[in-house]
């Protein structure tokens, strides 16, 4: 039938033209992975480099958009602040940042952040720095100046009870407010 198939094509279509697009994009963009997205969120590029189960979950792409436009709305921010960004899930406990070697997530125009905490790996994307990085693509505020880096309340009742997944199934995901906070640096 040709139903399914147009709708499997057109997908195709899509991500193709997509991905060079991108490519153009990485010819002017400072810092960039050369790494192929594995999906796009509305104009964001998102690409995998963790196992993480949560990662591999159908909802993931879902997941991501929804934290996304939840974390949007918390800094403020459109869906322009992050056009034409990437974000990179990192299997590592840390990502490097600048000079920074032990960050657990970094914006330097793009995202990329760790799927673990130091103590335990995450079970679901809302549990990752993802709403600070993105608070940094709306704000910039490199030094954590803005009151908001140590609120977060709001965002936190929205996002909490979700689903979480685990190398032993499903499971519920608890949100730890003190992994998005930073104090002011001095
Ligand atoms: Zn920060």
């Amino acid at each position: 039938m040709e139903g399914p198939f147009s709708s499997v094509s057109s997908k195709v279509g899509r991500v193709a033209t997509y991905v060079a697009a991108l490519a153009l994009a990485s010819c002017t963009a400072s810092a960039t992975t050369g790494d192929q997205p594995d999906f796009a969120v509305r104009d964001v590029a998102v690409v995998l480099r963790s196992s993480e189960p949560f990662t591999r979950a159908a909802d993931f792409p879902a997941r991501v958009e929804s934290t996304l436009e939840a974390a949007l709305e918390y800094w403020g921010g459109s869906w322009d602040d992050l056009a034409g960004r990437s974000i990179t899930f990192e299997g590592s406990q840390t990502v490097t940042c600048g000079n920074h070697s032990g960050a657990f997530g970094c914006f330097d125009g793009d995202i990329r952040l760790s799927t673990r905490d130091p103590a335990f790996p995450f079970s679901c994307v809302e549990q990752t720095v993802l709403v600070h990085e993105v608070g940094h693509a709306v704000i910039g505020d490199a030094s954590h100046q803005d009151p908001r880096w140590m609120d977060f309340e709001a965002l936190m009742s929205r996002l909490n009870g979700r689903r979480g997944y685990t190398a032993n199934g499903e499971a519920d995901c608890q949100l730890f407010i003190s992994v998005w906070q930073h104090p002011p640096d001095r």
